[in-house]
């Protein structure tokens, strides 16, 4: 039974690129296993050095972790001992989990705002002496929202002249337009911000544990300290280096999820459920307005075999379910699916 929704506690977890890894990566990986006696490039040059050439900065601003879950979590140990956390009530919550749990500060969530975007101006105002970080998720998950990458910008530089700025940008290759839609410029300005990404989405290597931070020396050495050594594995590294060579598998992958995201919430508004503006490798739906409940329309698609992520426990978000977009196969399944519960 494929799984569509992501996470849970299921056996069964989300493919986050449903073409896989690139064919290049697989054969590096393939010849890393080999070699598996070995211990890991430990310092990850060849990686470091490919992301800041792409970059244009110095291999001295970048941290290679266990998927971005590790510069997270090294992020938000290292600050909550100082001050508090600030994140949107919607978040991947790496950093509440792992780096507030032994605080004496812990976690301020940002309420959620009737939309569920990230109030920006409420975020800043938020701010206060004792703040140590404030995340922002962009795009957002499970929501799929894009911010506006100016206001997002203003926001970012204002906000680190207070405290410490760290903008998850997990599916950043997969918005309309990656570089204008990160932050990474502000960090070659100055700015007190981390920006943290994987290659666990686009790149389809979430199994393999591999993404990077990128911030001022300052902080990079600060996260350094407390970084074991050899964190990265020689196969997550050689997978990495070979994607980010593999240019046209990702921009396929890319096409390929856009195409059927535009697709599927092209077919849902049939159903009168909304969803985002597509952003990410998912749609949250909305059941507003739709004639079913999610509830009701979950359990239907789970009889076919069909299973997305209810946001309702985790997320606390009512009548939505999150869809990731899936293989050819499986999209079709799903709109097959779909006009037959309908029908009824
Ligand atoms: C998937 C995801 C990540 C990435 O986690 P990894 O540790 O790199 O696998 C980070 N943030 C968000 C919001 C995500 O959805």
């Amino acid at each position: 039974m494929a799984r569509r929704g992501g996470g849970g506690n299921s056996r069964e977890y989300t493919c986050e690129n449903p073409y896989g890894p690139s064919p290049t990566a697989i054969k590096a990986m393939s010849e890393a296993i080999e070699k598996g006696a070995y211990y890991a490039n430990a310092s990850v040059a060849k990686l470091k050095s490919m992301i800041a050439e792409r970059n244009g900065v110095s291999t001295d601003h970048i941290m290679i972790t266990s998927g971005s879950s590790g510069a997270l979590t090294y992020l938000a140990a290292a600050v909550s001992q100082h001050g508090h956390i600030i994140g949107p009530d919607l978040f991947w919550d790496t950093t509440s989990k792992m780096g507030t749990r032994n605080s004496p500060f812990g976690l301020k969530y940002l309420p959620k705002t009737e939309d569920l975007s990230i109030d920006l101006n409420k975020m800043y105002q938020s701010i206060n002496s004792e703040t140590a970080l404030v995340q922002v998720t962009n795009p957002n998950n499970p929501t799929g929202m894009l911010l506006d990458a100016d206001k997002l910008s203003d926001f970012s530089k204002k906000a680190s002249k207070k405290t410490m700025v760290l903008i998850d940008e997990a599916y950043n290759e997969l918005t309309d337009d990656p570089v204008k839609n990160s932050m990474l410029p502000l960090i070659k300005q100055g700015e007190n911000i981390v920006v943290a990404r994987t290659f666990s989405k686009i790149y389809g290597l979430s199994s393999l544990r591999i993404g990077w931070g990128y911030g001022s020396k300052k902080i990079i050495d600060a996260l350094n300290v407390i970084k074991p050594p050899f964190n990265v594995n020689e196969v997550a590294q050689k997978a990495a280096i070979e994607s980010l060579k593999d240019k046209k598998f990702i921009s396929r992958s890319v096409k390929h999820n856009y195409f059927y995201a535009t697709k599927l919430k092209d077919f849902l508004s049939n159903y009168d459920i909304s969803s985002n503006k597509v952003s990410a490798n998912f749609l949250l739906l909305n059941f507003n307005k739709c004639k079913l409940k999610a509830k009701s329309f979950y359990e239907k698609l789970k009889k076919k075999g069909i299973i997305l992520r209810s946001t309702e426990e985790g997320y606390k978000i009512k009548n939505m379910l999150r869809l990731t977009i899936g293989s050819k196969d499986e999209n079709i399944k799903f709109i097959k699916a779909t006009q037959n519960i309908f029908k009824k």
